[in-house]
This record gives structure tokens, sequence and C-alpha cells, in this order.
């Protein structure tokens, strides 16, 4: 949907970002993560529009008109003393629809973010989550072809989190492209399609998450006795193999080799206990790409 080319952004002499190359695709969830300051936010900002890259490109994927775009901030402003319904009437009659259609596209956005009973409730009464939720449909009143999430579940309790996952789920099957940042990274894993790591204001990392999963399989042996005096010759065989105690870890390649290993321990006189076989979780893979 949208190619990001050598996207730079600095505030004065803070480069925020530092030549971001990134695809978004169409019909993708792509998360974005990266740790504090990593640039997510002023990336989102600048796809959004309301900051203005230095330099660099971002244009739509071949060469098709440019999304509908819904934003929602990561940080929530609205006035206090207004209710939802009526905020976001407001809001709606401000996306050059007619009278008829804000009003049809307000109804809608309440629908799908489930605020049917909060729409008398003043936003300043709102919880944290209430006004995540009131912000989501906000973004969504536009009826966006691309919506760019920062932090979406920040300050929802497990509850609220579950249920924004399955609005966005929902939406993503309606065919909409979402682009979001989060630091739960079970959230992400579970949400989206895509990943991409940004560190010092540049993609370090972008994959599918099924390939980032794939990628880095795991094996877990248990046994009967510590392994520490067979540490050196396990080594030897693979450096991908770790040893703690009466637990030995088989990374990527090195599962490869599992049955030459079972057969090495088994004549050692060791007793095997347990085989587990796993992928690497998205925070394994987090704290390799960012190590
Ligand atoms: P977080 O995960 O904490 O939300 P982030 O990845 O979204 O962080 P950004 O908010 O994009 O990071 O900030 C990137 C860098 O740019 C940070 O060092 C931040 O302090 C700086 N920055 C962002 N906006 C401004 C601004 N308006 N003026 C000066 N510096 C800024």
């Amino acid at each position: 949907m949208l190619k990001i080319e050598q996207l730079t952004k600095s505030f004065f002499s803070l480069v925020a970002l530092d030549g971001v190359d990134l695809v978004v695709p169409r019909g993708e969830i792509l998360g974005v993560l990266g740790p504090n300051g990593a640039g997510k936010t002023t990336l989102f900002k600048v796809l959004s529009g309301s900051l203005v890259a230095d330099h660099g490109r971002v244009q739509p994927l071949d060469n098709r008109p440019w999304p509908h775009i819904g934003y929602k901030p990561e940080r929530l402003f609205f006035p206090p003393r207004m209710r939802v319904g009526q905020y976001l009437s407001l809001m709606a009659s401000l996306c050059n629809l007619s009278g008829r259609e804000a009003e049809k596209a307000t109804t809608a956005v309440v629908e799908m973010t489930g605020l049917q009973d909060y729409l008398g409730k003043r936003l300043k009464d709102c919880s944290k989550g209430m006004r995540q939720r009131v912000s989501l449909a906000q973004a969504l009143l536009n009826n966006p072809d691309l919506l760019i999430l920062d932090e979406p579940t920040d300050g929802l309790d497990p509850l609220g989190q579950a249920e924004l996952h399955a609005v966005l789920l929902n939406l993503n099957e309606m065919g909409k492209t979402i682009l979001l940042s989060s630091h739960r990274l079970g959230e992400v894993t579970a949400v989206c399609t895509r990943i991409a790591i940004l560190n010092h204001g540049r993609v370090i990392y972008q994959s599918s998450m099924a390939e980032a999963l794939a990628e880095r399989p795991q094996a877990t042996i248990y046994v009967d006795k510590d392994l520490t005096p067979m540490t050196q010759l396990l080594h030897t065989l693979h450096p991908d193999i770790s040893v703690e105690g009466q637990k030995l870890s088989l990374h990527r390649d090195a599962t490869v080799i599992r049955r030459q290993i079972l057969s090495i321990l088994l004549a050692a006189g060791y007793d095997i206990l347990q085989i587990e076989r796993r992928r690497a979780t998205l925070t394994e893979i987090y704290s390799e790409v960012l190590k």
C-alpha cells in the first residue's frame, strides 16, 4: 500500500528518523516495535501528515492512488466537557460528509468500536480505555483504507485489550490495512501479520510474522544429570547449543543435528527425560535483533 524510502526527520540536532525504508503491504496488520525514543511516533506522524519529513519519499505501492488514512495519535486530547456522541458527530461533520452521511458514519464507527452505551458520557469522565476507543472511532470516520494506530491498547485492561484485538482483526477482515505500534509483544504476535523493528530512527528488521517465527526453531532436551561435563564437546559440535544444568537448548540450525546429540547423550550415560520443540517467541527475536 505504501513504500517509505530513506525517510529522515530531525528535531534540531536530534535525529529521530535516520533513513527509514519500509514497505506497508496492502491487507496486512504491520506492527512497528522498538524501544522508547526509537522513532515510531515520529514515523506515524509523518505518514499521517501531521509532521513534514526533512528528506525521503512516501508513495503508494503499484502506482495506486493515495490511500485514505485514519490516524490515532499516542497522546489523546479531547474537549473535556463534550459528550462522546456529540464529539464523534462533530468530527464526522469535519470529514467533508453531508449531514446524513456524517450520521451514518458516526453510527457505523460507534458500532465497530462498541461505544453504544457511552455516547452520553462526558469525555473528561471516560476511562483511558474508553478514550482509546473514542480515538479509534474518530480515526475510522472517513472510512480509511489504512489505519495508523499509535499504541492503540495503551491503558486498556486485559479484557479491553482482547476486545480491541477482535475489533482490529475484524477491521482487517473488512479489508483495512493497519499499521500499529505497541510495546506488548504478546499482542503483536496475536494480532500482526508483519513486524518491523525500529531502533535509533532506522528499521533494523522487517519480516512477515510467520517467517520471523519459523526462522528460529528451538529444541530443548531435559536429561537426568548435570550436563556441565559435556559442555565443551557440545559447543564444538555446534555453536548454537546452550547448556544449563540438566537442560540443553538447540537454537536455529543446531536443531537439525538433534538426533546426533541424542545419541551422544545416550552413549554418555544420560537418560532423556523430555524433549520440547518450539518456535522462538517474538520476545526472543526482539532481544536478539536489538542486542
Ligand atoms: P515511545 O516508544 O516512547 O513512544 P517512539 O519510538 O515513539 O518512543 P518518538 O516519540 O518518535 O519515539 O521520538 C523519537 C525521538 O525524537 C526521541 O528522542 C524524542 O525525544 C524525539 N522527539 C520527538 N518529538 C520531538 C519534538 N517535537 N521535539 C524534539 N524532539 C522530539
